[in-house]
């Protein structure tokens, strides 16, 4: 494996809730690596442990156990002022586009923000950048002076995405991005991601209950069952192969995919 080609590595990540006898270890012994450009689709169905491992990668929550190397940085161990720089460097886009947008903001607020906090530009220009983000992921600069209530769970998890990829970041986590939409609004989003993949040449870990979804947008997908990974491979051929019989019932799981 080469350090040039590799943005991301987890190795033996490991998170346990509870001590003693009430212990229980949602995310066992994970390792996994995520290279540039690529996406990286994590499936497994509810309960299987990708939300939390999402979350450790990212260290919005502490691992016992286990680390996560970003571009070669140890973020566990990382001091303040590293972990900040390397925040910016790594987004992400949560289930529920209800609940990550602050109601009483208007999205030209909303979208100034990660601007704002990493003090990337001068005050003036940040008007002409939120418009250019919310064309990005195809809405139009009306949208600024509106609230989040005023627009669709589409749309509104379109205005996620467009803070998430605000400060150009190297990574993207999209966590359920669609799982909370109604299938044609998601195939939308799914092939906005798709776009945004190709011309932003974006590092994605998507993670979704979906194979069909995951399928779709990735290089290579890792599979989660209780907490562990039981299956890794090059998208393709783990579809078409799978060694795992829990792989094969979750291709079985969920209709193919339909998009526009
Ligand atoms: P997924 O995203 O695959 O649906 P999660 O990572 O959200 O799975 O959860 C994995 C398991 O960890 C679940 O059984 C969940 O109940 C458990 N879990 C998550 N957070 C906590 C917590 N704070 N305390 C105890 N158990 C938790
Ligand atoms: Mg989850």
């Amino acid at each position: 494996m080469s350090a040039a080609t590799t943005l991301v590595e987890v190795n033996r990540l490991t998170k346990r809730y509870g001590e003693g006898l009430t212990a229980t270890t949602v995310v066992d012994d994970v390792s996994f690596r995520i290279d540039r450009g690529e996406t990286l689709g994590l499936v497994g169905e509810s309960g299987s442990g990708k939300s939390t491992v999402a979350r450790m990668l990212l260290r919005l929550i502490e691992p016992t156990s286990g680390s996560v190397h970003f571009d070669g940085v140890d973020l566990l161990h990382a001091n303040h002022a590293t972990l900040c720089q390397m925040r910016r460097r790594m987004q992400i886009v949560f289930q529920d586009p209800y609940a990550a947008l602050n109601p009483r903001m208007r999205i030209r607020k909303i979208l100034a923000e990660p601007f704002e906090i990493h003090g990337t530009l001068q005050r003036k220009e940040i008007p002409a950048q939120a418009a250019e983000l919310l064309r990005l992921v195809g809405l139009d600069g009306s949208a600024l002076e509106r609230y989040p209530h005023e627009f669709s769970g589409g749309q509104r998890q379109r205005i996620n995405i467009a803070r998430a990829i605000a400060l150009h970041p190297e990574l993207l986590v999209l966590d359920e991005p669609v799982s909370a939409l109604d299938v044609s609004t998601g195939a939308q989003i799914i092939n906005l991601l798709r776009d945004l993949q190709r011309t932003h040449g974006l590092t994605l870990l998507f993670i979704s209950h979906s194979m069909p979804l995951v399928r779709y947008l990735s290089t290579r997908i890792a599979v989660m069952q209780r907490g562990r990974l039981v299956e890794t491979g090059e998208a393709v051929a783990l579809c078409e192969n799978p060694r795992e019989a829990y792989t094969r019932q979750l291709i079985a799981a969920t209709p193919e995919l339909v998009t526009s």
